[in-house]
């Protein structure tokens, strides 16, 4: 595949720093190295040989001294001609290095393009290029890992059989439409039921892992909400650890919600500080509370929290009625004080019940094995067939309902071409899935979404 720029982007971020990195790519990196990079050894002529030399400005004065490394096509992470210049992390040099690069033929690298062009030339399919972007961003060993085992090509390995199987039925069929009058192997539509029945299993095995998978990439969603001073702001900074929130003694001071994130086990809980739940007439404060509620919506989990030290009030039981369709843990806070509270009134209603003292910090641990517990976060796979991207999961989804509509039209005894048509559906679902097939527009829409030099 032809591109007509050679581009040009850092590879590396945060400066000043000891080393970064500018990469190169297209048909004329060497011409352009030749022109940045001088060095005693030809860089060119000994391709993947890291070589120490001069770096040098657009009017060919040295800046600073480095590495340079060249990678012909095929063997580089774009598929094309390729180098990397190593110079000292200084935003000047760096900037000096691709105004040279420029004036010398190059053009800026759009956001995402060198791993654009690594699919293009089929050095990664879709999943892989999508699973860069997830490595990078991954913030616990579980995401990391799962990551890394979809940039291997776990997923997309399994995505490719499963559509293996499926397209050896598609010809079996065509052969049943293509010649009605010879006699059906019944044997053959037994397999083929097998195969759509197993095809289907897998996708919905694979579907039905992002309902977790989501926590790996995204983190959790979770909510706490109260009546104002139960000490929701407390508990919050007793799971981070420091004083992040305003603490008052008056009610209603929490104004907006407040995302705060820290890392539990496999998993980031980014938590929704939000305004206490109430009744008021207050207009910021009720601006605080309508938030608060479309929050509740989003969320993963919701900590609904309680004073043990005062008796359950008409507000206390409006938000339980809140906490209905969520996974919820009713937590009683400020326990170091005389209890006034019946818990074994509320276990009826609650599966999940903490009993903490946010300024005395006891129960914090029973509260996060409890968030674990709830949300099953220590059983996410990370084996690289955990869906952790929302198009990987909609894809599947989607693949699974045509598979389930062939199968039924099957069994049913419609005719094959009809079938057919599902199948084929699927198909091309997961070719898209991968890469193998998708359309323009959608690889656009997904690399654009990557960053600058990646
Ligand atoms: P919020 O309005 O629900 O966010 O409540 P805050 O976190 O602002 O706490 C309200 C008041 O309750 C503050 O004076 C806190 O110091 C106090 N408080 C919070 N947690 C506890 C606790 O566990 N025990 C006691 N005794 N007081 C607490």
């Amino acid at each position: 595949m032809g591109f007509t720029k050679t581009i040009a982007a850092p590879i590396t971020g945060g400066f000043p720093c000891a080393v970064s990195a500018v990469r190169i790519s297209g048909g004329m990196t060497a011409a352009i190295l030749a022109e940045v990079f001088r060095s005693k050894k030809n860089v060119i002529k000994n391709p993947r040989m890291l070589i120490y030399g001069e770096i040098l400005d657009g009017g060919k004065t040295v800046m600073d001294r480095g590495l340079a490394v060249y990678m012909p096509a095929p063997e580089s992470y774009t598929g094309e001609d390729t180098a990397e210049i190593y110079c000292h992390g200084s935003r000047v040099v760096i900037s000096e290095l691709l105004r040279a690069i420029y004036k010398n033929g190059g053009a800026p690298a759009e956001p995402g393009e060198f791993t654009k062009r690594a699919f293009l030339n089929q050095k990664l399919d879709l999943i892989q290029a999508e699973a860069v972007v997830d490595l990078i961003d991954s913030k616990t060993k579980s995401a990391m890992k799962n990551a890394a085992r979809q940039l291997r090509g776990v997923f997309g390995d399994k995505i490719r059989s499963v559509r293996s199987d499926l397209l050896d039925m598609v010809s079996r069929f065509y052969a049943i439409i293509d010649f009605p009058d010879e006699d059906v192997d019944e044997s053959g539509v037994g397999e083929d039921l097998k195969t759509l029945k197993k095809a289907y299993d897998e996708l919905s095995r694979l579907a039905g892992s992002f309902s977790q998978g989501r926590f790996l990439r995204d983190g959790v969603r979770c909510a706490i909400i109260g009546r104002p001073n139960v000490g929701k702001s407390s508990i919050l900074n007793a799971l981070l650890g420091f004083e992040r929130s305003i603490v008052t003694e008056s009610p209603g001071t929490t104004r907006d919600t407040i995302e705060e994130s820290y890392v539990l086990g496999d998993v980031v809980l980014n938590f929704i500080d939000s305004a206490g739940i109430r009744e008021t007439s207050d207009t910021i404060e009720a601006l605080g509370v309508r938030r608060s509620h479309e929050l509740l919506e989003d969320a993963d989990l919701i900590l609904a929290v309680v004073d043990g030290s005062s008796h359950l009030t008409s507000d206390d039981h409006k938000i339980f009625e809140k906490t209905a369709r969520k996974p919820t843990i009713l937590v009683v806070n400020k326990t170091d004080m005389e209890s006034k509270i019946d818990i074994g009134s509320l276990e009826a209603s609650f599966k999940h019940i903490c009993e903490i003292s946010a300024k005395e910090k006891t129960g914090m641990d029973h509260l996060e094995s409890t968030i674990k517990k709830v949300l099953e976060l220590d059983h996410i796979s990370c084996d690289g067939e955990t869906l952790t991207n929302p198009r990987h999961a909609a894809v599947c989804e989607n693949a699974r309902g045509a598979l389930l509509k062939a199968y039924e039209d099957h069994a049913r005894g419609v005719t094959p071409d009809m079938v057919l048509l599902s199948v084929e559906n699927a198909v091309s679902l997961l070719g898209e899935l991968t890469g193998d097939t998708t359309k323009e527009d959608i690889v656009e829409r997904i690399f654009s979404r990557f960053c600058y030099g990646k």
